[in-house]
C-alpha cells in the first residue's frame, strides 16, 4: 500500500506541521443541545475534528445504542455553526450511505467492526468511488494482520487518505488499563507503513481520566500524529463511557501540557553523545546474551541429570520460587519486577523446550 503523505490527511483538517491532530467530542451524541454545547467549547480551542458516536456498538443489549440518524443533522449544525469538520463511527454499508449523504467529513471504523472482514468489506463496497478520509481503529484483539487487512480493504476502494487509530486491545487479565495498549503492535504498523498517520485514542485505552495524559504523551514520544480524546460537557452524566470522558477544560489542560518531541537529533554533539550511549548499550546486550548462554548451558546439564534419574522436566515448586525471587531481585535492583517476571516466562519456556528435547533424545 502506498499512502498519500501524512500532510494530505491533515490538510483539510488544518492540522499537521509538526503539531498533533486533536480529535475531541463526546463518546455519544445525546441531544442537539449537548452536541452544540460541547462543540461550541471545543471550537474555542485547538481542536481540529469534532467526534460523536451516533450508532454505538454496545457489549450488552438494553444499553444506549446511539441516537441514530437524527444525530447526523446535529453534526451538520456543528459544521455550519462552528466551521469545524466532524467525524462519526460507521459499522455497515447503510451507516456509510447516511453519513456521506449528510456530508460527514471523516468516517471512522470502530474496534468491534475491524475484527470482522465481512463488515469491513461491506463498508468498503459502500465507499467505492468516494473520496472521504477514513480512520481505522485497531481490532479489539491484538492481531496486527486483521488491522492491516481492514486498512487494505479501505485502500482498495481507491481511498488514500487513511489513518489508523490505536485504542488498545481487550484482555482477560486485569490491568490498570481498560484496553491494554500493547505498544509493539502499532509500532510495527508504523514501521511497515511510514506514510500512514497513526492517532492514539487514550480514552479507550485508559478507561479513566487519570491515564489520558500519560498515554497521550507516550504516544507522542513514539511519533504518533494525533490524539482522539472523548470530551463531554457533563462527563459524569454521560450516557456511555462516563468514567473516561473529560470536560473541554480538562482537554485543554491535557493538550496544552503535551510535548511534541523532535523527530531526531539536530545537532552533531547530541548525535555523538547518543552514539556513545548506543555503544554502551551494545556492550550491555553482549553481556546479557553471554549470561543467557551460560544459563542455557546449565539448563542443559540439569536436563541430562533429570533424564538420568528419570525425573520430570517441569518442577513446579522450583519454578514458582524462581519466578518470585527474580521479580524480588529486580525490585531490589531498581528495575520493574513485572518486566523481569515477563522475561522469565520466556526464559522458562525456552528452558523447558531444551530439557524436553534432551529427555526425548
Ligand atoms: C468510540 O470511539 O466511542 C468507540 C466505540 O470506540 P472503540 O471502537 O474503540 O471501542
Ligand atoms: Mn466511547
Amino acid at each position: 500500500m502506498e499512502f498519500n503523505n501524512k500532510e494530505s490527511f491533515f490538510k483539510n483538517l488544518q492540522a499537521g506541521q509538526g503539531k498533533p491532530l486533536v480529535i475531541a467530542g463526546p463518546c455519544s451524541a445525546e441531544s442537539e443541545e449537548q452536541v452544540m454545547q460541547i462543540a461550541g467549547a471545543l471550537a474555542q480551542q485547538n481542536v481540529h475534528l469534532f467526534r460523536a458516536g451516533i450508532w454505538k456498538p454496545r457489549s450488552r443489549p438494553n444499553s444506549f445504542e446511539g441516537i441514530g440518524v437524527q444525530g447526523l443533522e446535529w453534526l451538520q449544525r456543528v459544521q455550519q455553526t462552528f466551521k469545524m469538520p466532524v467525524t462519526t463511527e460507521v459499522a455497515n454499508g447503510r451507516h456509510v450511505e447516511l453519513a456521506l449523504k449528510h456530508g460527514i467529513d471523516v468516517l471512522w471504523i470502530g474496534a468491534r467492526t475491524t475484527v470482522n472482514p465481512f463488515a469491513i468489506q461491506e463498508i468498503a463496497d459502500a465507499l467505492q468511488g468516494v473520496q472521504v478520509p477514513v480512520m481505522v481503529k485497531n481490532p479489539v484483539n491484538p492481531d496486527l494482520a486483521l488491522w492491516i487487512g481492514a486498512i487494505e480493504r479501505i485502500y482498495n476502494t481507491g481511498i488514500t487518505d487513511i489513518a489508523a487509530i490505536h485504542r488498545g486491545f481487550s484482555s482477560y487479565q486485569k490491568s490498570k488499563y481498560r484496553n491494554a495498549p500493547v505498544w509493539q503492535i502499532p509500532i510495527e504498523l508504523k514501521a511497515r507503513f511510514q506514510a500512514l498517520p497513526v492517532i492514539v485514542d487514550p480514552s479507550h485505552i485508559a478507561g479513566n481520566r487519570e491515564l489520558i495524559f500519560p498515554v497521550s504523551q507516550k504516544a507522542l514520544d513514539l511519533g504518533y500524529d494525533g490524539v482522539m480524546i472523548e470530551t463531554h460537557n457533563r462527563p459524569d452524566e454521560a450516557w456511555s463511557d462516563a468514567e473516561q470522558q473529560v470536560t473541554p477544560e480538562t482537554l485543554k489542560n491535557i493538550t496544552d501540557k503535551l510535548q511534541v518531541r523532535k523527530v531526531t537529533y539536530d545537532d552533531a554533539e547530541l548525535v555523538n553523545r547518543a552514539e556513545e550511549l548506543r555503544l554502551q548499550i551494545d556492550a550491555a546486550d553482549h553481556d546479557i546474551i553471554a549470561a543467557l548462554a551460560k544459563r542455557m548451558a546449565l539448563v542443559e546439564q540439569i536436563g541430562e541429570y533429570k533424564k538420568q534419574n528419570n525425573v520430570q522436566v517441569l518442577q513446579l515448586e522450583r519454578w514458582k520460587e524462581i519466578f518470585s525471587s527474580r521479580a524480588a531481585w529486580a525490585a531490589e535492583a531498581g528495575i520493574n519486577p513485572d518486566f523481569v517476571a515477563e522475561l522469565y516466562k520466556l526464559i522458562h519456556v525456552e528452558s523447558i523446550r531444551q530439557q524436553t528435547q534432551i529427555s526425548n533424545e
